[in-house]
């Protein structure tokens, strides 16, 4: 046992967890403990953006968690995973980045949360970005996360963008400014070739000056309390059990399947679910774990209709070397993506009051899993459901913390979810038929999208969809009776206790949710600082009520 006071104990090195430290580490009269249950980034693996299916399948590094059995999905489990490393998931994911609609953040607005409007936010995406096209009045030029336009100059990326605008999507230069939908080039977290993460480009400086403290490979396992009030933590590194404790605040920035997990085995929670586990109630808060909320994704599969469609199809040892050896020495070639370059956001129907449907695009079939397996020529689109109704819970399996809580996402179980990704991938469907795919589209994997019987339809989407690895609002920030944390990330009815990272949304954006949770970051970290808030900035954007 040893104990070391800390002014806060951040518990999470992820994607919000790297900001908020840094951000309180900048005033060096603080100490900050970031307390992060995997290992170090420190990988190629993880920098090289065209590497990242290898730390997808490092167990090290990553939680396979599995949500289900998914009964709206005839009872599938569902693979889930998260990053277990310095930058959290920021450290694995696609880095397709979105800031979702303006619509969405003037909703969680007008749902009791004035404070959260997009003019509010807006200031704080601009602050975390540098974007390479310049700073304008929708985009930041001088913050930590550089931001890189793709090039999505391949044949194959060019049929996507012209089909799109034949089916009726304009060409959107910037879907993260005035406009959302359209087809797009996506705009990707990297940095002159390398990941840029809330990991590398926060928490990494700010542990170079001394008041910011990292310990690896520290599972916490629960919150310590002085009645309502949050005083510390319990962890534990190599078998050996430790406690530490906050002069100010527990930050909790575990993500969504943890950080309610966190606070369930702490005794915050419904009472009745933690009395039954043998957990001692702290104080009542039932919607721990409540809210769960996930996009789905499906793709639509096409076989090209000849060779040379698909890039990287050749890939052996030494042309893989290759590659390697381009993007170390000159940050060029393939190793500098991922591939996913181009998308869409449109309207499943005109019934939808903005678009509510994304593509990820990727030109090949199967997975490209470190280079290679199982990859054919072809394209898919993934087909993702941005604001799905249907919610989902986390909750304790057993007061262990080192167990897995069970997760049930609910997918599809809402009929609006089934009606808007049935029509969506309809509509997907008709986009392949476009004249721009003539010279390249082959046998379709999935036929009579366009012609089947909504039924057949529903029954191909329940067996093949999945997870976009997007949960969030398990700890959703509100006032309602159900919500968890207030505006400013406090747990309700607690003292010295937040959560903040993607499980206090609201509701969930409409898009891709690394740079939402960032921004989440970046906003409330100045409310522990009890800093005033950045100024709200009004711009004009499509489709504003
Ligand atoms: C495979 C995949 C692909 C994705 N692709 C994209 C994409 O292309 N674009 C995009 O915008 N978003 C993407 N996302 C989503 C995005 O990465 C997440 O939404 C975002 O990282 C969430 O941030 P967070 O801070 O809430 O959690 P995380 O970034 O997951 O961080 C949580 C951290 O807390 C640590 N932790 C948890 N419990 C404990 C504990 N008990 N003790 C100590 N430490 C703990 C975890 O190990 C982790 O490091 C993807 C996610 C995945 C998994």
């Amino acid at each position: 046992m040893a104990s070391k006071a800390y002014d806060y104990i951040v518990v999470g090195a992820g994607a919000a967890g790297s900001i908020v430290a840094a951000r309180l580490g900048e005033d060096r009269s603080v100490r900050v403990l970031v307390l992060e249950a995997g290992p170090s980034d420190n990988s190629i693996y993880v920098r090289m953006p065209a590497a990242m299916s290898y730390p997808l399948t490092d167990q090290r590094r990553t939680w396979s968690f599995e949500t289900g059995p998914e009964e709206a999905l005839g009872g599938r489990m569902i693979t889930h995973v998260r990053g277990k490393m310095l930058g959290g998931s920021g450290s694995l994911n696609g880095m397709v980045y979105v800031r979702g609609n303006p619509r969405d953040f003037d909703t969680w607005a007008k749902d009791g949360l004035p404070g959260w409007s997009f003019a509010h936010c807006l200031p704080y995406f601009k602050r975390l970005e540098t974007y390479d096209k310049g700073a304008n009045i929708y985009r930041g030029g001088d913050g930590p996360i550089a931001i890189t336009t793709l090039k999505g100059d391949l044949p194959v990326f060019a049929a996507f963008i012209e089909a799109g605008q034949q089916a009726g999507h304009p060409l959107n230069p910037d879907y993260n400014a005035y406009r959302q939908e359209g087809v797009h080039i996506y705009q990707a977290n990297i940095d002159r070739g390398v990941r840029a993460s809330g990991g590398r480009a926060y928490l990494r400086p700010a542990l170079r000056k001394g008041n910011v403290d990292l310990k690896l490979n520290a599972l916490v396992h629960r919150i310590d309390f002085d009645g309502k009030r949050a005083v510390g933590v319990t962890y534990e590194v190599d078998g050996a059990t430790h406690t530490v404790e906050a002069g100010r605040e527990v930050v909790l920035c575990g993500g969504a399947f943890n950080s309610p997990q966190l606070l369930l085995l702490s005794g915050v929670g419904p009472s009745e679910e933690l009395r039954a586990l043998g957990v001692k109630s702290v104080t009542d808060v039932p919607g721990v774990g409540k809210g769960l909320v996930d996009h789905v994704a499906v793709s639509v599969r096409y076989r090209a209709s000849r060779p040379g469609v698909s890039p990287a199809m050749d890939l052996n040892m030494f042309k893989m070397g290759l590659i390697g050896a381009r993007w170390l020495f000159l940050r060029s070639g393939l190793g500098v993506t991922n591939l996913w370059e181009v998308g869409t956001f449109f309207r499943s129907s005109a019934a939808v009051d903005y678009a509510n449907i994304q593509h990820e695009f990727l030109p090949m079939l199967g997975e490209l899993m470190h280079g290679k397996v199982n990859i054919e020529e072809g394209f898919q689109y993934q087909t993702c459901l941005m604001r799905p109704k249907s919610r989902g819970a986390v909750t304790l399996k057993s007061a262990d913390p080192r167990s897995h809580p069970s997760i049930i996402s609910n997918y599809l179980a809402h009929p609006q979810d089934q009606r808007d990704l049935i029509d969506g991938v309809r509509h997907t469907d008709e986009i392949i038929r476009q004249r721009a795919w003539d010279g390249m589209r082959g046998q379709a994997l999935t036929p009579g999208l366009r012609t089947m019987p909504d039924a057949d339809v529903l029954a191909w989407l329940k067996d093949n969809l999945g997870t976009q690895y997007h949960p969030c609002s398990t700890c959703r920030m509100g006032v309602d009776d159900m919500s968890v944390v207030d505006a400013d990330g406090k747990v309700h009815d607690t003292e010295g206790l937040r959560v903040i990272d993607a499980s206090v949304m609201p509701r969930i954006t409409s898009g891709n949710l690394h740079c939402p949770t960032m921004m989440i970051a970046e906003k409330l970290v100045d409310r522990v600082r009890g800093r005033t808030p950045l100024p709200p900035q009004i711009v004009d954007y499509a489709d504003r009520h």
